[in-house]
């Protein structure tokens, strides 16, 4: 049985102070997880020894990073390696979200080095993937999801893949307010299964934890995380306020 995971990515938002009282917060909110739910907190680079810290000894929930760079150490000015980031008792990092490819250029080449930078350090990628809203108002998101598998994670073995969670998120569902119905995010999640099935096994597919990432909250993550083939979510401003991360936490432990 796959597991089910809720990801808050904090992006670049809260002081040390204020991080730090959220998961006090969170921890407060005591989410009772099992080894079939998971929660993962991916705060700024800074945070991450305190939430490592905060973290320790807690069941269930682990630290998590936005990013990782594509090369262990060296020149790389303002970088943070994957060896850094599990030496820091980091579990996940999450990869190709759409801020990096957008705003830093991230590349699909670039992103399957990361991928392999972190796999290589024992790190679980949360891989994202989603279209922007002109593929969608197109009818090519399939593609153009499965095009973004190809380029970034197919040349894992079925091995490595196990370590991987697959986030998709619509671009044009981030932040905006605007999420996917839970027919477009199922429709959508079982394409990523078929994609997965049909260059892996069904098997293996069927191990893949693939989350929904687009203005989710406790007042739609029930319905969401209904869906067969939708296993957690990436959560980004809910994941600031822990009422809300723990309302999106409860909707995963129902289903
Ligand atoms: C995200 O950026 O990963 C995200 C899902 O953001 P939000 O929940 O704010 O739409």
């Amino acid at each position: 049985m796959r597991k089910k995971i809720v990801a808050a990515n904090w992006k670049m938002n809260l002081t040390l102070e204020e991080g730090k009282k959220l998961v006090e917060d969170i921890l407060a909110g005591n989410p009772a997880l099992d080894t079939h739910n998971e929660v993962v907190i991916a705060p700024p680079f800074i945070h991450i020894t305190q939430t490592v810290a905060q973290l320790n000894n807690i069941s269930h929930i682990h630290a998590g990073s936005q990013n990782c760079y594509s090369e262990a150490s060296g020149a790389y000015t303002g970088e943070v390696s994957a060896p850094m980031l599990k030496d820091a008792g980091v579990r996940y990092v999450i990869i190709g979200h759409s801020e990096r490819r957008e705003y830093f250029k991230e590349t699909d080449a670039l992103l399957a080095k990361k991928t392999d930078q972190a796999l290589a350090n024992s790190l679980q990628v949360i891989f994202c993937c989603g279209e922007p809203l002109n593929i969608r108002d197109a009818d090519t998101q399939n593609q153009h999801v499965a095009d973004q598998l190809q380029a970034s994670i197919f040349h894992l073995s079925a091995e490595q893949l196990k370590n991987v969670v697959i986030a998709y998120e619509p671009i044009w569902a981030i932040g905006t307010g605007r999420t996917a119905t839970s027919v477009q995010a199922q429709d959508m999640h079982a394409h990523i299964r078929q994609t997965l099935a049909g260059k892996y096994s069904q098997a293996a597919a069927d191990n893949v934890p693939i989350l929904y990432g687009g203005s989710c909250k406790p007042s739609n993550a029930a319905e969401l995380f209904a869906c067969p083939d939708v296993d957690g979510g990436l959560i980004g401003g809910a994941s600031l306020k822990a009422d809300e991360f723990l309302g999106i936490i409860a909707a995963m432990k129902q289903h």
